[in-house]
C-alpha cells in the first residue's frame, strides 16, 4: 500500500482549500503537501461572494477568512450600487497559518516546503533530488502560468496595501470604482478596507495584451490614493497579477478518468471573466473529499466538469464580444449595465451558476456604443 492516500502538488488556494476538507472530512486520512516555496498561498488576497460557498463548506472555509464584510458596491460615471451580501477575503498569510495548524493537528498527514515537483505521474510524484514519493491519488495544482494567447485579452493588476495616518473613511469593499481614466482597455480601482487606517487599492485593467507596466500602474494607484485626499503613513505591500480572460477553452474538455487529477486554475478550474477560481475550488474540494481516493474519478466528476466547461463557454462568448466587438475605451458600459441587473443574477454569475434566464438578461439590450464593427465583419467573414 502506498504510504500517502493523497499527495498534492502545489500548496497554493487550490490545494490549501482541499486539503482541509480532506482533514476534516475525512480523518485519519494521510495527505502529504508539497510546496516549491517557504510558504504556502504565495502573495494574495482572495476574495468571494457568499454565494460561492455552499453551507457544507464553510466549517473548513470559515478558519480561512481574515475579512468579512456585510456588502459591496460598484461604481461608474453613470451608476452607484451596493449590495448587501456578505463579501470576505482570505489572505496568504492567514491560508498558510490555518493549513499548517490543520495538519499539524492531524498527526499523520505532512507539509513539505521547499520541495519542488519536478514530474508527477498517477501514483508518484518525483522531486528535483530525484526522490520519489508514491501515493494512491496525486492532485496536481501548481498554479497558472503566465503567455500570451491568441484567443483571450487580460486582467492585469497591481495593488497595494497602505497604511493611513487617519481614517480613509472606505466602509465596504468597491469591487470597481470605474470613475477612473479609461487607459489599456477597461480601467477601474478595486478598494478593500481592511482596518479603518488599512486598505488595498488594486488599479485593474482587462486589456488587449499582457504586458504589465508595474511601476507605472503602481503611480496610477498611488495618484488615486493622493487624489482621495488619505495621507499615507506607509505602503504595506504589493501584489501584481495577469490573468487570461480567454475566449476559448485551454483546458481538456473532457474530465480526467484517472490519477493525477489535474486541479486549480492551471486545469481550467477558474472563472474565464474574472479570473477568480476560488469557488471551483471548492466545489472540487467537496468531491474529491466526499468519497475514498479510488472512487474520485467517474461520473460525478464528469458531470462536474461538464457543468464547469458549460458555464465556461457562455462566459468564453461574453469575453470574445468584450475584446472583440467593443472600443477599449467603450468597455466600462458594459459592466455598467450589467451591474443594474438583479441581484442575483449578479451573484450566479460570479460563483458560475447562470441559468439561461441569466444568459438572457446579459446578453440583452441596447448594443453599446463604440462597436468596432470592422471586426466584426473580419470575424463574420472568418466564420
Ligand atoms: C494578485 C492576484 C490576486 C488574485 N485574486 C483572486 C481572488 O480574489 N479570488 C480568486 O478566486 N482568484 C484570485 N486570483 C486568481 C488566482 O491565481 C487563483 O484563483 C488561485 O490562486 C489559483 O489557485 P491555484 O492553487 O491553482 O494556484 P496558486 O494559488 O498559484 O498555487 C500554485 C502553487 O503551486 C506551487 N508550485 C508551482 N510549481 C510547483 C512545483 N513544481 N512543485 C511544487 N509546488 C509548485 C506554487 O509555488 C504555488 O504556491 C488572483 C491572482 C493574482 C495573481
Amino acid at each position: 500500500m502506498p504510504p500517502y492516500e493523497y499527495i498534492l502538488v502545489g500548496g497554493g488556494l487550490h490545494n490549501a482549500i482541499l486539503s482541509l476538507a480532506i482533514l476534516q472530512r475525512r480523518p485519519g486520512a494521510r495527505v502529504l503537501l508539497l510546496e516549491r516555496e517557504a510558504n504556502l498561498g504565495g502573495n494574495h488576497t482572495w476574495c468571494f461572494h457568499a454565494g460561492d460557498v455552499p453551507a457544507e463548506a464553510m466549517a473548513w472555509m470559515r478558519p480561512l477568512v481574515a475579512h468579512r464584510w456585510s456588502g459591496f458596491q460598484v461604481r461608474f460615471p453613470n451608476l452607484e450600487r451596493g449590495w448587501s451580501q456578505p463579501y470576505s477575503a482570505i489572505t496568504s498569510e492567514r491560508l498558510d497559518r490555518v493549513v499548517r495548524q490543520a495538519f499539524a493537528a492531524s498527526g499523520q498527514s505532512e507539509i513539505r516546503l521547499g520541495a519542488s515537483a519536478a514530474r508527477v505521474d498517477a501514483h508518484s510524484v518525483t522531486l528535483e533530488d530525484g526522490s520519489v514519493i508514491r501515493g494512491e491519488l496525486v492532485v496536481d495544482a501548481r498554479g497558472p502560468t503566465v503567455g500570451s494567447k491568441a484567443s483571450a485579452g487580460y486582467q492585469k493588476f497591481v495593488g497595494v496595501e497602505v497604511e493611513t495616518r487617519a481614517p480613509h473613511g472606505v466602509l465596504q469593499p468597491v469591487i470597481m470604482d470605474a470613475t477612473v481614466a479609461q487607459e489599456d482597455g477597461y480601467r477601474f480601482v478595486y478598494l478593500l478596507p481592511l482596518s479603518d487606517t488599512r486598505c488595498l487599492v488594486e488599479d485593474t485593467r482587462f486589456s488587449d495584451t499582457p504586458r504589465l507596466d508595474r511601476d507605472a500602474v503602481r503611480q496610477s494607484a498611488l495618484a488615486y490614493i493622493q487624489g482621495k485626499g488619505w495621507a499615507v503613513e506607509r505602503i504595506v505591500r504589493e501584489e501584481h497579477g495577469v490573468l487570461p480572460m480567454p475566449w476559448q477553452a485551454g483546458a481538456p474538455s473532457e474530465a480526467p478518468l484517472s490519477s493525477p487529477l489535474p486541479a486549480g486554475y492551471a486545469a481550467g478550474w477558474f472563472h474565464p471573466a474574472t479570473g477568480y477560481s476560488l469557488p471551483l475550488a471548492v466545489r472540487l474540494a467537496l468531491h474529491v473529499s466526499g468519497c475514498e481516493p479510488a472512487s474520485v474519478f467517474g461520473a460525478e466528476l464528469d458531470r462536474l466538469w461538464s457543468r464547469q466547461r458549460s458555464q465556461a463557454r457562455f462566459f468564453h462568448v461574453l469575453n470574445w464580444m468584450l475584446f472583440n466587438l467593443v472600443e477599449p475605451r467603450e468597455r466600462w458600459k458594459l459592466f455598467a449595465r450589467f451591474h443594474t441587473l438583479p441581484e442575483d443574477t449578479i451573484l450566479r454569475f460570479y460563483a458560475m451558476r447562470t441559468t439561461l434566464g441569466d444568459r438572457a438578461r446579459i446578453l440583452s439590450g441596447r448594443p453599446p456604443q463604440g462597436l468596432r464593427l470592422r471586426r466584426l465583419f473580419e470575424q463574420a467573414h472568418e466564420i
